[in-house]
């Protein structure tokens, strides 16, 4: 059964599935919105999302916690001597009981999270709420716009597709196959193209069939490489999947190889933290190979199952970077011949066209294995998927969905565009 009958035939109307994943969300979205105000905003985006979800346990605020301490030691110690004593020791409790709410609010977020796991389908749901309609909203408009299949409306959707972040090979190819099949077809009304159009963009997505979307995961250690340009979302990626993976039973550690950046090694230590689970550095500005090296010893010494390594996104040129994921590698295969089993390139999914650039760069770099794509909430170009998996050798096997802790995923062609053309032929069947 090809991609489109998957997407449109049998399955999808008979899909239980389909009512309560939209009344879920809803109730997700709901109470996130109302979280406002965010007190740890400076603690970063990780705080920030997490504390998103936990606002409806706001009630916890342990205040009389506080207070019955500090009226025990005003009752027994303040005199005018004991005052100052007293104030230090004061701001020291409520430094520590400060520390422990927190502390509390993120365990209780934390749970929130594990309890209310949306769903995959969900998540794809709502991440690509801004490209579907958007994709729809130019459809729809287009279609009303013509009342002839003349040459002016090829011309035209090829440009819809175009500015839809499809890319240019998959603009092209479907219009001219829409030509051929028009002229076959002898269609008239343009109505009649709404169902072939749909169906050539999943078929030219569907490709041969083939999506290798699976992580390379070993028996053993398997060691995990991420590349990509500053900015694009790696280092939250790595935190991330660390939450997943350990959530999922493995033993995980992370190793900070962007000694380059300023700043890098402290964001990775603070995911570490966070998420608990170990991370290896060395000395700022120390030759990441090196901390690659030692981050494997350790690994392999203490049984480790995944092993993240978060590299630089830059150096002062591209000559540079590439000499230091080679040697990356070559130290890599020392210890183990056949890893890295990935090298992952972690790319934005709202820079559209710019990140088709940036993996065709990076390819030349270094081997890719796969993409992550992030920020696939909050953009309309989601489009670029299917730019990627016609102008690239490169599956896309992770995708992030949002700054919340257990927002990644595998990727999954088939739900992916599921959730892309929902409501498609809605027009069509009223
Ligand atoms: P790096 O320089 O590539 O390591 O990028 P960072 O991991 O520091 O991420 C840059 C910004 O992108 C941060 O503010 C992240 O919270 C944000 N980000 C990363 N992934 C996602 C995602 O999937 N969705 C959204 N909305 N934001 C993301």
């Amino acid at each position: 059964m090809g991609l489109f009958d998957r997407l449109f035939g049998i399955e999808k109307a008979e899909d239980p599935q389909e009512e309560p994943v939209v009344e879920v969300t809803e109730e997700v979205a709901a109470p996130a919105e109302a979280s406002e105000p965010k007190q740890l905003e400076e603690e970063g985006p990780v705080v920030e999302a997490v504390e998103e979800v936990a606002a409806p346990a706001e009630a916890s605020e342990p205040e009389p916690l506080e207070e019955v301490e500090v009226a025990e030691i005003a009752v027994e110690k303040v005199t005018a001597e004991t005052l100052p004593d007293y104030y230090v020791q004061m701001r020291a409790q409520l430094d520590a009981a400060s520390r422990k709410v927190e502390e509390e609010q993120f365990q209780d977020a934390l749970e929130e999270v594990r309890k209310r796991r949306e769903t995959e389908a969900e998540k794809y749901n709502r991440s690509l709420q801004k490209t579907r309609s958007g994709f729809l909203e130019s459809l729809n408009a287009f279609f009303a716009n013509f009342r002839t299949v003349d040459e002016e409306f090829f011309e035209e959707l090829e440009e819809l597709l175009i500015t839809s972040d499809v890319g240019v090979q998959v603009a092209t190819q479907l219009t001219e196959d829409l030509r051929q099949e028009a002229r076959l077809e002898n269609a008239k009304k343009p109505e009649d193209l709404r169902r072939v159009i749909i169906e050539k963009l999943v078929d030219i997505y569907d490709k041969d069939g083939h999506y290798e979307e699976e992580i390379n995961f070993q028996e053993g250690l398997t060691v995990m490489l991420f590349v990509g340009v500053n900015g694009v979302g790696k280092t939250t990626s790595i935190g991330k999947l660390a939450y997943r993976y350990k959530e999922e039973g493995r033993k995980v550690m992370l190793v900070a190889a962007d000694t380059f950046r300023a700043g890098a090694v402290a964001q990775l230590v603070e995911w570490g933290k966070r998420v608990d689970v170990p991370v290896v550095t060395g000395p700022e500005k120390s030759d990441p190979a090196s901390v690659v090296y030692d981050g494997l010893e350790r690994a392999q010494a203490e049984g480790v199952d995944v092993l993240l390594v978060d590299t630089a996104g830059r150096l002062q040129n591209k000559d540079n970077l590439m000499a230091e994921l080679e040697k990356m590698g070559r130290i890599i295969k020392r210890v183990i011949p056949e890893a890295p089993h990935e090298t992952l390139l972690a790319l934005d999914a709202s820079t559209g066209q710019n990140a088709l650039v940036q993996a065709k760069e990076f390819s030349k770099i270094t081997p890719v294995t796969g993409i992550v794509l992030t920020k696939i909430d909050g953009t309309a170009r989601g489009g670029v998927v299917l730019a990627i998996r016609q102008e690239l050798d490169i599956p896309v096997k992770l995708i992030g969905f949002g700054e919340k802790l257990d927002d990644i995923g595998d990727f999954n062609s088939e739900q992916f565009m599921r959730s892309l053309l929902d409501g498609v032929f809605v027009t069509e069947m009223e």
